[in-house]
């Protein structure tokens, strides 16, 4: 079904959340525009704008880890001011009210965690990009230390004193997809009575791959998103709302 109003939605996601005892929320950049963090393919998203870095070009080219280095800093204006939004706060009480284990997100921001969900119970496929690490021995920067070191050297990105390179810790494209948050997004998926698919186009794969997943595993599918996406058609409900609006009601005060 496809909510013809925002009343109609928030009442039938509020049966089905509360038919359920394992809901597994799954976002995307959507969640996040609120806090004033553009998605990519929205209508002036950061992708109608700029192309991504793949990894291979990361490594391959000092000049392009100082251009990513040069965006990431210039994002920081979007990043570093970003407070986590009515959907942020609206799945953190699904988490505390032991409904959902946590969430699967695709989005770097940091935002459920800020919102109050643990660390280990949000599952990054993508990564964070609130920090760095050393691609070869892992070590974690803050990227304050970073950008003190980028600008001292006139916009040269820094190496680990390993002599490897520094990058927010974050999945390019090329980037092999971290394995352990892979397997327990496929687990959460199989595993739920209840999927909700939250501001995602749903055509990044393998990341869309797990609301299909979850059907299959015989869960409820909510889609809730402003724009059409291909999995609408076996949604068991879609809702085309404002995702702010569409799951205010579940903030617990
Ligand atoms: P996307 O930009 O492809 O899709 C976002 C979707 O959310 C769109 O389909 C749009 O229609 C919908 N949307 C946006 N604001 C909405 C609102 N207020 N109410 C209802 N719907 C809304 O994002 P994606 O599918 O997450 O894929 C982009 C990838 O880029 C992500 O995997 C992530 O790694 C990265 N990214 C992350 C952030 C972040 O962390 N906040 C921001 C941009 C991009
Ligand atoms: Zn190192």
């Amino acid at each position: 079904m496809i909510a013809p109003d925002l009343q109609t939605a928030s009442a039938a996601l509020r049966a089905l959340v509360d038919a359920s005892d394992r809901v597994v929320p799954f976002t995307g950049a959507g969640i996040s525009t609120e806090s004033g963090i553009p998605d990519f393919r929205s209508p002036g998203g950061l992708w109608t704008t700029t192309q991504p870095i793949p990894f291979d070009q990361f490594l391959a080219s000092r000049d392009m880890r100082d251009e990513a280095w040069r965006r990431r800093f210039a994002m920081e204006e979007y990043f570093g001011k970003a407070r986590p939004t009515r959907g942020h706060l609206a799945l953190a009480s699904l988490y505390r009210a032991g409904k959902a284990r946590g969430v699967i997100t695709q989005n770097i921001d940091n935002l459920h965690q800020a919102a109050g969900i643990r660390q280990e119970d949000v599952v990054e496929l993508h990564g964070n990009t609130t920090f760095a690490t050393c691609l070869d021995c892992a070590r974690t920067y803050e990227l304050s230390d970073v950008r003190r070191k980028f600008e001292s050297a006139g916009g040269r990105a820094p190496d680990c004193d390993c002599g490897g390179y520094i990058k927010t810790a974050t999945i390019s494209f090329g980037q092999a997809m971290p394995a352990e948050a892979m397997q327990r997004a496929q687990a959460w998926s199989r595993d739920c009575d209840l999927f909700i698919a939250i501001g995602s186009s749903l055509v990044v794969w393998p990341a869309a791959g797990f609301p299909l997943q979850a059907k299959k595993s015989g869960a409820r599918l909510v889609i809730i998103n402003r724009e059409p996406t291909e999995f609408d058609s076996i949604a068991d409900l879609v809702v085309r709302n404002d995702i702010g609006d569409a799951l205010a009601f579940l903030i617990a005060h």
